[in-house]
């Protein structure tokens, strides 16, 4: 596992090992005086699936955009794949990567947000083809065979043509996890994915992250889907107050939680 930056050879050299998809040490946050992540540490391998769980405004969200760049870090050290993403040297000066190394790695995550955020003036089978044809400017016919067989996947192959606002919810969501898909990513990061949904299209959404996991994907969830947590994740960490409360299989944080904090959250959730 090599880093990229200049200088950070010793300071963000990763510990021995398999290279995992996720390591974060010891990161920090702030917004303005609203100090959101204080001291986050956590790790994903690859293939592994990482639900995030805990009280809202506890940080979740901002770890899974610091993964996908869209935040920056301002203290600690976190790693993508192996590649030092930012760190900054006890008291010193901030490193972090070049606009165009960012726009690189964002390509290769895939990110599935609450909101289905799809293209409202394009189909389903156009708004899975958008990012390969521009951002990889890969083939039309690859790309489009591809894009029907990834809608086949959710479970749309016969919704190709659809507009957005002819599907439903959960349909909107599925195109929104294909058109992820579409760009190969390494790792897929969802934030609440099913939360804006009508409770009977949750069932259709989870279904299809749970094939995902199945396959090998490698997913950071952040979800307040106890029952998905339980049986999908391999890993279920619970975050207050910015920090990593508690880690640990499922059976373990969700069923046995040592720490007062995520028992009193599992108590008013689950
Ligand atoms: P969670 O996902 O656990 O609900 P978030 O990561 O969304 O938590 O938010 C944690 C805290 O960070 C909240 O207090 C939120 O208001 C604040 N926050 C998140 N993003 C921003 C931002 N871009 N600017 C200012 N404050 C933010």
């Amino acid at each position: 596992a090599g880093t990229t930056m200049a200088g950070s050879e010793t300071a963000g050299t990763m510990p021995a090992g398999i290279t995992p998809m996720v390591l974060a040490e010891d990161v920090h946050r702030s917004f303005g005086r609203n100090h959101v992540l204080r001291g986050v540490s956590l790790r994903v391998d690859p293939g592994e699936v990482l639900c995030l769980i805990g009280p809202s405004g506890s940080g979740k969200t901002t770890v899974l955009r610091c993964m996908n760049h869209l935040e920056k870090i301002d203290a600690g050290r976190l790693w993508i794949d192996g590649d030092l993403v930012g760190y900054r040297e006890h008291g010193g000066k901030l490193h972090e990567l070049r606009e165009r190394e960012v726009s690189k790695r964002r390509a290769e995550i895939g990110m599935v947000f609450q909101r289905f955020n799809l293209f409202a003036h394009k189909t389903a089978l156009e708004n899975i083809m958008e990012a390969p044809l521009r951002v990889r400017r890969e083939k039309r016919s690859e790309v489009e065979e591809r894009a029907r067989a990834l809608l086949d996947r959710v479970g749309l192959g016969h919704r190709c043509e659809a507009y957005p606002s002819q599907l439903s919810g959960g349909q909107q969501q599925r195109v929104a996890i294909a058109r992820a898909l579409a760009m190969r990513p390494k790792l897929m990061l969802f934030d609440e994915p099913t939360s804006a949904l009508d409770p009977e299209l949750v069932g259709e959404v989870l279904a299809i992250m749970r094939q995902l996991a199945t396959e090998g994907m490698t997913m950071v969830v952040v979800t307040h889907e106890m029952g998905f947590a339980r049986e999908a994740a391999d890993t279920v960490v619970f975050m207050d107050g910015g920090v990593v409360v508690e880690t640990g299989p499922p059976d373990q944080v969700l069923v046995n939680p040592r720490h007062d904090r995520t028992k009193s959250f599992l108590s008013k959730v689950l």
